[in-house]
């Protein structure tokens, strides 16, 4: 052990591979979590006999979660299973069409033909755009800290070459001509929070992330990863304290020198990491210093993903005709896509991301049932001025008849237990800024150095790791970020 003690603000993704990565390094490390169980928007919920993954289904990019184990001579595979997910998602509109994304050139090739033949050469060049992104953006820079604007001067040849100042729908426009198709290899920067009309085309690395690396479900539900991974902490002599809200975090000078919980115990440490929101951080932690004040003024002007509502629902029984991912465009694309960023109000019309788990493992509700969760992207509480309390019933009943009425008949009568969660419990559950759902909005003038850097510019042993710093939302952002948080942290505990 190097005799440095750390602790983390927050046991999402983030919060735990820091830690496992600090501990690893001989950094005793000890998390701090508000709620009663680890995962953050990887919480769990259970229900009458079902398992609801509240969060986080498509796990991508599995090696950056077995390099926590590899770092100490450990295996992922003895703390938990990864079953491979086939076809990756199935896309349906509502004309009918549908398009099984797959792993398998031959199957999307011919998927490609049937619809839009000129396509077919088009996605291929889409894929080795994608793939050299993937390169550039993932792979180089998606785990390492931009602290100073020379690193981003250094990214900036590959950034302009790459096109990165286009959007993910126009680049991908440039390859591929059927509307239905530009919306397949499209909606993915969704899936981390980024408007496929205004995030950088950089995002459409994630096409060949999920090609090389796979779409992974974790045996027992994305919380039995959670808990593999908190348990690998623990079985390395770190810890985890839940219930265990932190009040604030304590300065002196430009040095965190303890945390205070909402208990009133105060801890010191030599290095703070937070897990938690950036806003959160920097205007609650850090109230009544100027340090607080000046960052949470500037991160609150920032621009922020939108927020999502989100129903958990068991059947008693099973539809294996279903797919485990589904995406469910409605009538409306770019004009739906434009109100939920943009628009005070709830559109009448919704896309969906369907979860039916129970397709690949039927240990999530009691025999013969099934299990499931349905998503629509809202608005964040800073667009639009809804009563979640009284709509986002009157949202449920409305999402649950559609999906009854052209997806899953008979749900209605078939419904053992539901509930869902809005805008309002991401604000209030996970304390995020205006309920945003995946922080910063991941668009150009908010990547890489421009987002919240992983190590505080001022107090030197503060440092952020999650969503809200580099890189970004999703499980190989996050778990990237706690990457190049852990490498700044390790090189200070050395000094
Ligand atoms: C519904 C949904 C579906 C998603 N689907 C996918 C997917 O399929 N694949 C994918 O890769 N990504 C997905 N994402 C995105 C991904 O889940 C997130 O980007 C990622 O989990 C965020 O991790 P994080 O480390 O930033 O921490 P978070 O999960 O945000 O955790 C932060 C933690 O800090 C805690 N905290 C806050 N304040 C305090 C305090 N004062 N004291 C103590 N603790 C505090 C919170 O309780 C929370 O547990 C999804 C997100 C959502 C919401």
């Amino acid at each position: 052990m190097t005799g440095k003690t750390a602790a983390v603000i927050g046991a999402g993704f983030g919060g735990l591979a820091l830690a496992i990565r600090l501990q690893s390094a001989g950094i005793k490390t000890s998390v701090f979590e508000k709620r009663d169980k680890p995962g953050g928007r990887a919480y769990v919920y259970n229900d009458a006999g079902f398992t609801f993954d509240a969060g986080p289904t498509v796990i991508t990019d599995p090696a950056c979660l077995e390099a926590l184990w590899a770092l100490s001579g450990r295996k992922m595979a003895d703390y938990v299973t990864l079953l491979p997910v086939a076809p990756f998602y199935q896309l349906c509109w509502e004309d009918g069409y549908r398009f099984d994304y797959a792993d398998d050139q031959d199957e999307i090739d011919r998927q490609i033909r049937a619809k839009s033949p000129a396509d077919v050469e088009g996605y291929r060049k889409f894929l080795d755009y994608s793939t050299d992104l993937f390169h550039e953006g993932y792979e180089k820079l998606g785990s390492v800290p931009f602290l100073n604007f020379w690193s981003m001067i250094k990214a900036a040849p590959q950034l302009v070459r790459l096109e990165a100042h286009r959007s993910v729908y126009s680049k991908v426009s440039q390859f591929i001509e059927d509307d239905q198709l530009r919306q397949a290899f499209s909606f993915h920067s969704l899936l981390v929070g980024g408007n496929p009309f205004e995030t950088s085309s950089i995002y459409a690395l994630i096409h060949a992330l999920e090609r090389r690396g796979g779409v992974w479900f974790a045996k027992g539900g994305t919380g039995a990863l959670i808990q593999a991974m908190a348990k690998l902490l623990v079985d390395l002599g770190g810890t985890i304290e839940l219930s265990a809200s932190i009040d604030r975090i304590e300065l002196e000078g430009q040095t965190a020198r303890a945390l205070v919980l909402a208990d009133g115990r105060t801890l010191p440490f030599d290095m703070v990491a937070s897990n938690a929101d950036v806003v959160h951080t920097y205007k609650q932690l850090l109230r009544g210093t100027p340090r607080g004040a000046s960052k949470g003024k500037s991160l609150e002007s920032k621009r922020f993903s939108m927020s999502l509502f989100v129903i958990y629902f068991g059947l008693k029984r099973q539809h294996p005709e279903l797919r485990h991912h589904m995406v469910l465009f409605g009538p409306r694309y770019k004009e739906l896509i434009h109100e939920i960023f943009h628009t005070d109000g709830l559109a009448d019309d919704f896309s969906l991301y369907l979860h039916a788990p129970s397709v690949t493992d039927d240990s999530l509700a009691p025999p013969g049932q099934s299990a499931y969760y349905v998503l629509s992207p809202v608005p964040h509480l800073g667009t639009a001025d809804i009563d979640w309390d009284v709509e986002g019933p009157k949202y449920r009943d409305r999402i649950l008849k559609y999906l009854s009425d052209r997806y899953i008949p008979g749900l209605l009568d078939d419904l053992v237990t539901v509930r869902h969660i809005t805008p309002f419990d991401f604000r209030d559950e996970l304390n995020a800024h205006l309920g945003s759902a995946f922080s910063v909005e991941p668009i150009l003038t908010q990547s890489a150095w421009f987002r919240p850097h992983n190590r505080d510019d001022e107090i030197s042993n503060l440092y952020i790791v999650g969503a809200g710093t580099h890189p970004g939302a999703g499980i190989p952002g996050v778990v990237g970020s706690a990457e190049a948080t852990a490498s700044l942290m390790i090189e200070d505990a050395a000094r």
